[in-house]
């Protein structure tokens, strides 16, 4: 197995004479000979980058090359100079970066819910970046801007949704932010301008015990405070109970307060579990409160006829959606979309009105600019690679996709349950979250409880630096209320083949048996 030896600098050397130049010997300070030469500089960079592509497809590659910080910090020049760098030597910083960073590509990387190196949208995110334009107005960006109308409509048709709005934020956190915002002012319209004391009482927003953080950082961000943003409890199988739900809205009522924002995830961030929809929006219906279903993660579901019901069924009756394409989709970095049944919310939650940017008497029809619909100002360009990623595919690709990582999904849970020694599954998953602990030989012939479970919790981290130090595999792991420290893998990315859930499965033995 080898680390990233084929990004030493020595593999990357400009001719003699671009070597020594700087970088007013490139485009645009250099209008002479310019062109050749940062003609050049670029090509050297893309075979730097190919053999980085490269590395991350090669299982004889490691996922990682492991230094701690203090030491990383000796290994590298990360100063900042006062005196310009050659080119030679930016070229240099470059291998060298990319050599000490975790392939997150690489076929044996199982760590994150964004795995995998779609090479198509990193095609795009190359010609995003070279277009290096900002998405708030069609003035700028009018290509983009007709993309992002395109993609979000078909991404609420996929929803359910007939018309609506949407938007591109960056990350699902902020995306789930914009739907609290866009929820408080249908209900409060008034607050825009008069701020909390147009409301008269206690604002309450209800979200499961397993939801993301992001959630609770609304009330934290937005003066509801984080006593106001109430945890559901989960069944077994981390799942919202929705008479619990109803029981705590009850509860905050009959002490005056004012429930209207309700979050339900479709997959949640540690066990993939899919909250019921449906009998959370028949409670939202009753007593009048804003659905919003956070599919940051689960959303790729919807694309699949196998695996979208029953566990999206009923999204098309929420009132907002959070969904990101740089996790199951595979879209690169960053990609998140939240999407709402109500068209002009958006715009008049966060409208503005800058008069340097939004002028109402310009050439076009000024409904394409999208910038006023933001808290944001500007905003980077994450359509085009999710555009050209779906031409590539079409839906069909990603609907394939997806019942792929299902498939690898069950195919894991298969070879874990063949294994009862060595390994122990918490739950059956519901998407390719795999919770588990492995379980090291002193403590195979221990019977299964609360004991051996603490014992496991403390062997993980150690298995996880085992793996790291190794470098030849990662798995993400966390402790949950009920449960100490356990791995969870993460199947998202397309590298992945039943050989490589094989390997995983074996080097945890051969890392971990003697712990
Ligand atoms: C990942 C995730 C988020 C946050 O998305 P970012 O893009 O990382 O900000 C929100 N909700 C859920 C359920 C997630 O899994």
């Amino acid at each position: 197995m080898t680390s990233g030896g084929g990004l030493e600098p020595a593999n990357y050397r400009l001719s003699k004479n671009t070597a020594l130049l700087t970088y007013t010997d490139l485009l645009p300070y250099n209008t002479q000979q310019g062109v050749p030469i940062t003609r050049e500089f670029l090509l050297k960079l893309i075979e730097v980058l190919l053999e980085f592509v490269r590395q991350t497809n090669d299982r004889n590659c490691k996922v990682l090359d492991f230094h701690h910080p203090a030491d990383m910090r000796r290994m590298l020049d990360l100063d900042i100079p006062d005196r310009p760098v050659t080119l030679q030597q930016l070229i240099d910083d470059c291998c060298l970066t990319l050599k000490y960073q975790v392939r997150t590509g690489h076929p044996r990387f199982f760590n994150q819910l964004s795995c995998g190196l779609d090479l198509v949208s990193m095609a795009g995110e190359w010609l995003t970046a070279t277009a290096n334009t900002n998405m708030f107005t069609y003035e700028i960006a009018p290509v983009f801007i007709l993309m992002e109308h395109v993609v979000m409509e078909k991404m609420r048709e996929i929803i359910g949704f007939q018309g609506g709005d949407s938007i591109l934020a960056p990350g699902g956190s902020i995306s789930n932010l914009y739907a609290f915002l866009a929820a408080r002012h249908r209900m409060f319209p008034a607050y825009k301008q008069k701020g909390l004391s147009c409301i008269q009482g206690q604002l309450v927003m209800y979200t499961s015990d397993q939801c993301h953080y992001s959630v609770k950082s609304c009330a934290a961000v937005c003066g509801l405070g984080v006593d106001n943003c109430v945890e559901v409890p989960s069944d077994s199988r981390g799942r919202m109970i929705p008479s619990e739900l109803e029981r705590l809205i009850l509860e905050r009522k009959a002490m005056g307060h004012i429930p209207f924002f309700v979050n339900a995830t479709a997959g949640t961030t540690v066990l993939g579990a899919f909250d019921p929809i449906e009998p959370i929006a028949d409670i939202c219906q009753k007593y009048k409160l804003w659905l919003h279903v956070d599919a940051a993660w689960g959303g790729g579901l919807l694309l699949s006829r196998k695996y979208r019901h029953p566990r999206l069924s009923g999204i098309e009756r929420s009132d907002s959606v959070t969904w990101n394409p740089h996790k199951l989709m595979g879209a690169l970095l960053q990609c998140s979309t939240v999407h709402f049944k109500e068209d002009g919310l958006l715009l008049s939650c966060n409208q503005m009105s800058a008069e340097y940017l939004f002028m109402q008497d310009k050439l076009y029809d000024v409904r394409y600019d999208t910038g006023d619909k933001v808290i944001q100002c500007g905003r980077h360009n994450d359509i085009f690679k999710l555009w050209l990623q779906w031409r590539a595919k079409g839906t069909d690709g990603f609907e394939k996709h997806m019942d792929r990582l299902m498939e690898l999904t069950e195919y894991m849970v298969k070879r874990i349950k063949s294994m009862p020694d060595k390994f122990h599954l918490i739950l059956e998953p519901e998407l390719v979250n795999v919770s588990f602990w492995y379980v090291p030989t002193r403590l195979r012939s221990v019977p299964h409880g609360p004991e051996r479970e603490q014992l496991l919790g403390q062997i993980t981290p150690v298995l996880k630096g085992r793996m790291m130090t190794a470098g030849t595999l990662m798995i993400g792991y966390q402790p949950d209320d009920v449960r100490p420290n356990f791995f969870r893998n993460i199947i998202s990315s397309a590298a992945v083949v039943e050989a490589d859930i094989d390997f995983l499965l074996a080097e945890l033995d051969r890392l971990g048996h003697d712990l």
